[in-house]
């Protein structure tokens, strides 16, 4: 058995702008475990949001190495025991994720065969699944540019990022230039409390489906105070199962995203947990290669709404089977 990790950079196509600033560039952390006859492979994005820098992970995957390759050749490790040495996160999820591909290769099945009968379920026939295309933050003019050329190249459903500025005034311009296009919002923590709920109607009005951590996460209680004219999302107040109780009772829905959750373990049991709070689920990404969307789509198939976009912002997909992004959809075919 081998298990080892590389980090390796990935330019974008064009900067990624959101409320906490702008990238050209992400850097990736891949997983490889092998027997010999089979390679699993796990790939995760180094998060600054989440104080997951790449020296974090790194030092995560070089303490916990040692002890999984002995696990691996004694048979004795599994992902359980990969949860009790490493905390939701990062390097985790690049880990665990590894395993699971390893595991799929090994049985010969996909990974959708293998969530499904994690779930209890009947798996689902692959097909075509919708995802958000994201537009960055901008002034309103190349917002609505950027919608527009998105709505052209086939796109139906828009994740507008925003900060705590001019949001009337660049969600009127992207929806005069998409009038018919479905528009979700993400603030990433960015929104002001003060006139939280008016500016949330004004969302509402201009027929904005979602909106997705308006306040930053531990602020935001303000979202008990009055009833909300659309649903709204926690994306940087969600990490792990523990944190759904709290939160089925602050927003209608919860984004899950593997490299917060800590893989596909984790985000199996959050998906049951939030069927069972009622909670909607949305499956995210941070920007990664299809590698890493590819781990999430057994969820995003059972999600309500997902955001994998991630590869269409690389200047290269590295990944030698790259998922294909066509008209709003993504394929894994
Ligand atoms: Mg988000």
């Amino acid at each position: 058995m081998q298990a080892d990790y590389a980090t390796h950079r990935l330019p974008l196509a064009r900067p990624f702008a959101i409320s906490r600033g702008t990238r050209t560039e992400i850097e990736v952390v891949r997983v490889t475990i092998s027997d010999g006859a089979h390679q699993g492979i796990g790939e995760a994005t180094p998060t600054p949001r989440y104080e997951q820098t790449t020296e974090v992970v790194v030092a995560d995957l070089e303490r916990v190495l040692p002890t999984l390759r002995q696990g691996l050749e004694r048979g004795s490790f599994d992902r359980d025991e990969l949860a009790r040495l490493l905390p939701a996160g990062v390097a985790r999820n690049a880990i665990d994720c590894a395993l699971w591909s390893l595991e799929a290769q090994k049985r010969g099945v996909g990974l959708e065969t293998l969530i499904a009968e994690a779930l209890g379920e009947a798996p689902l026939p692959q097909r075509p699944i919708d995802t958000v295309q994201t537009i960055g933050i901008a002034t309103a003019q190349a917002m609505a540019e950027a919608a527009r050329a998105e709505w052209e190249k086939g796109a139906r459903l828009l994740k507008v990022k925003l900060d705590g500025e001019q949001i009337e005034a660049r969600m009127r311009a992207i929806r005069q230039a998409v009038p018919q296009a479905r528009l979700v919002v993400d603030a990433n923590e960015a929104f002001p409390r003060q006139g939280l709920e008016q500016c949330l109607r004004l969302l509402a009005e201009l027929g904005v489906e979602m909106v997705e951590q308006p306040l930053p996460a531990g602020e935001d209680a303000a979202l008990d105070e009055f009833r909300h004219p659309l649903p709204v999302c926690a994306d940087e107040s969600c990490h792990t199962r523990e944190d759904l109780p709290a939160l089925a009772r602050r927003y209608e829905m919860v984004n899950i995203k593997l490299d917060k959750c800590g893989g596909l373990s984790e985000g199996i049991a959050m998906l049951a947990q939030a069927r069972a709070l009622d909670l909607k689920v949305m499956v995210g990404c941070m920007l990664g290669s299809s590698t890493a969307m590819r781990a999430a789509l057994p969820l995003a198939a059972r999600a309500t709404l997902v955001d994998l976009d991630g590869p269409t912002w690389l200047a290269n997909d590295p990944d030698p089977r790259p998922l294909r992004f066509a008209a709003g959809t993504l394929d894994d075919g």
